[in-house]
Order: structure tokens, then sequence, then C-alpha cells
């Protein structure tokens, strides 16, 4: 594997900085505190970039761009607002979800919406009763007279709330377990209920509760086969693992920036706090483990660039990345003294943005039991 990153990639990653620094940083503080959606008119301006479809292949619409660079690009975006990239880069996972599994018709008719940021896309998988656990789907998909009846509740699903097109995981025969279940693409126009829950960070990228009651889906909106819905939903989950390294990694190198930043300026006992070793120990850990996530991110990205397994270095990599940049946005904070625990920074609002990763694509608890089984061959689910 190759550490170093390519002329080209560097080169992606400094236009996209510079971009991000111009047209979004500014956007940010104001819409934050207003807590009001991203828009998609801002999703539409990141289009040239390659972050909708940029996975693809030309003649799809793409920029045929490796998973490292993208998730570079995720990095960048992360650093600078977080929220926005969670709207953006979930949109581009359905994209590249139904152009990998959809039909040619499905295709024609689903994706240049999304292509164009007309439309934003959602998965679907997690309900009420049903979280790390994902084999005990209750949501029900019922085919009646060339329709599907969908029945059920999905519970917190990233645009929900101002998504059209998504993905929904139900079951379709229970005494099937993980065979009896199916991916279906659902339309916001077919009718369903989105219920907005508040939480405590990306506060820009709204979160829903779905309710689905005799929901009419057409029956040609299944996505591959009946019985494949869960194993497609764990695809889609294994390089979103992958991503999570690089979410991580952005939202940490701004928290250095923030405390390299704060540690020159803010003078104690006559000199900058940047002088004093126990805060040049917590500049030098910082900047230490986000190379370390770094590394880890580019390890599974490489094995997915290469069409390897990449199960446990996925897993590495998210579960790593996602404890230590907990401790970053902490002792970013901490660095900020009484400041930083104000809206007058940016720093709490790192800490508050990232604090859902150790949960999101599998809890950290998933993870660790997942390497373990693949490293003992013992599994603790059954
Ligand atoms: C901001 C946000 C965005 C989200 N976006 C989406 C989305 O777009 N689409 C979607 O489908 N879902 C989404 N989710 C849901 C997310 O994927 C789930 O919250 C996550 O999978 C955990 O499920 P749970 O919350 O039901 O926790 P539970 O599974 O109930 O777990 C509760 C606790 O018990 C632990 N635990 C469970 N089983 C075990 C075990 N066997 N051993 C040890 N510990 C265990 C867990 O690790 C956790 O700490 C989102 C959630 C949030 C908060």
């Amino acid at each position: 594997m190759d550490m170093e990153l390519s002329e080209e990639q560097r080169m992606i990653k400094e236009t996209v900085r510079r971009f991000l620094e111009k047209e979004v940083r500014p956007l940010v503080d104001e819409q934050e505190k207003a807590v009001r959606p991203i828009s998609k008119e801002l999703v539409k301006k990141l289009i040239p970039f390659g972050y909708l479809g940029g996975l693809l292949p030309e003649e799809a619409g793409g920029a045929e761009l490796s998973y490292t660079t993208y998730f570079l690009m995720i990095e960048e975006l992360s650093r600078v607002w977080p929220s926005l990239r969670a709207v953006v880069s979930i949109s581009n996972s359905v994209l590249t979800h139904i152009h990998d599994y959809g039909t040619e018709a499905q295709r024609k008719r689903f994706m240049p919406s999304l292509l164009c940021g007309e439309s934003i896309g959602f998965f679907a998988l997690t309900e009420p009763n049903v979280g790390s656990d994902t084999s005990s789907i209750e949501t029900r998909a019922t085919l009646v007279d060339g329709r599907w009846i969908l029945n059920g509740t999905k519970m917190f699903i990233t645009n929900g709330v101002e998504g059209d097109i998504g993905i929904v995981i139900a079951q379709t025969d229970k005494s099937k377990g993980i065979n009896g279940t199916a991916a279906l693409l659902v339309e916001r126009k077919m009718g369903y209920r989105a219920r907005p829950i508040e939480k405590m960070g990306l506060v820009c990228s709204p979160l829903a509760e779905l309710i689905f009651e005799d929901c009419e889906v057409p029956q040609e909106n299944l996505l591959g086969k009946v019985g494949d819905g869960l194993r497609q939903g764990l695809k889609f989950l294994n390089s979103a693992r992958a991503m999570v390294a690089f979410i991580a990694a952005g939202v940490a190198q701004a928290c250095v920036d923030a405390a390299v930043e704060y540690a020159k300026n803010r003078v104690q006992f006559g000199k900058p706090i940047g002088a004093f070793q126990l805060i040049q120990a917590k500049i030098s850990d910082m900047v230490t483990l986000t190379s370390a996530m770094r590394l880890l991110g580019l390890q599974a990205s490489d094995l997915l660039d290469k069409g390897k397994p990449c199960r446990r270095e996925a897993s590495m990599a998210k579960l790593f990345a996602t404890e230590n940049v907990l401790k970053i946005a902490e002792e970013a904070l901490q660095i900020h003294g009484g400041y930083g625990y104000t809206k007058e920074f940016p720093v709490e609002r790192y800490y508050r943005d990232i604090r859902y990763f150790t949960i999101a694509e599998g809890t950290n608890e998933m993870q660790r039991l997942m390497i373990a089984r693949d490293v003992l061959g013992i599994s603790a689910f059954n």
C-alpha cells in the first residue's frame, strides 16, 4: 500500500479545501445557530467536485474516483461542516447503491435527479425495536396485486425529513430470517409520515422517524432480489465504516487547527499557552492520533479500491478513529478553557457533531465483537 497521496489526490484535496473555505465556511455559524436544514442549492454547489456520483463510471454520469480519493474529499468536507457531509454522502451512497443493484429501468428513473441534487436520498434500516440486531426487522412489505404494501416504522433516518428517494429494508417473510428481507425504493410522494427528531449535534442534517401505513410501492421498485435486502443493507454499511474514519479525521483536523491557533494567541503568565509543556503534550498527541486514524482509514479504503475484503480493516478504522476523535475534540475544548465551552468558538460544535460516530454504522461495541469474531473465529452473537 502506498502511504503517500498521489499528485492528483493532493490537488483534489487542495481544490476542494479552497472551495469549502471560500464558499461554505462563511455559511456555517449562522445556519447552525438557526438550526436551518442544509438546502438543495448548497448540495448542488458540490456536484462539480464529484461529491454526488463521483464513484460511478463516466457512462453513468460519474467521475470514476477511487474510494480513497472520494473519502479524502469527505475528510475535507467534514473538516468544514459535518452536517453538510451527512446530507451529501448519504445521498451519494443511495445513488451508488442504485447503480450497483438497480435494473436499467431503475437507474434511468431514479439516478438522474439524485445526480443533479434535485432529489436527496435516504437509507432506512433502523427501527424502534431494531438497532444493532438487524436480523429482526419488523417493517413488513407484502405483495398485493402488483404492489408492495409497506407497514412499519423506521427510526433515526438521516435525510428522512427532506429526502425524496429512499432505500427501505423490510421483511417479506419473517420465517426466513435474513433471507426473508427485501430492499425497496420508496419515494416521498408514495405517502409516509416523517416525524423530525431533535438531536445534540449535526443539527443542520435533520433526522426523522418514518411511519409507513399501507404505503403503496410499485412492484418494480424492488431493488435486487427478494431475500437479499439485509445483505444489501450490510454491504451499504461496510464502505460507510471506512468512510467514517475519514469523517473523524476531518473533524480531528478541525480541532487541531482550532487548538493550535488558540494556543499561539492566548496569553497567560506572560506567555502564549502553547509555550507550556502540558499544552504542547496535548497538541502532539492530537496530531499523532489524527495521523494514525488517517492511516487506518487509508488501509481500509485501499482494500476497497482493490476490490478486496476489508470487513476487519473497516471496523478497526472506524473503531479507532471515532474513539480518538472524541479525545481530540475534548482536548481542543480544554485548550480553549472557558471559551471552549461557549458557542463563541467552534470546538463545542466539533465535539457535539462527532459524538454520534461511536454509534454510527454499527456501534463500537459491535465493531469490537466483529473484529474479535474475525480474529478468534468465535461469534458472540449466537
Ligand atoms: C444521528 C443519527 C443518524 C442515523 N442515521 C441513520 C440512517 O440514516 N439510517 C438508519 O437506518 N439508521 C440510522 N441511525 C441509527 C443508528 O444506525 C443506530 O442508532 C445504531 O445502529 C444503534 O442502534 P440503537 O440506537 O438501536 O442501539 P441498540 O442496538 O439498542 O444498542 C444500545 C447499546 O447496547 C449495546 N449493545 C447492543 N447489543 C450488544 C451486544 N450484543 N453486546 C454488547 N453491547 C451491545 C450497543 O452497542 C449500544 O451501546 C442513525 C442514528 C443517529 C443517532
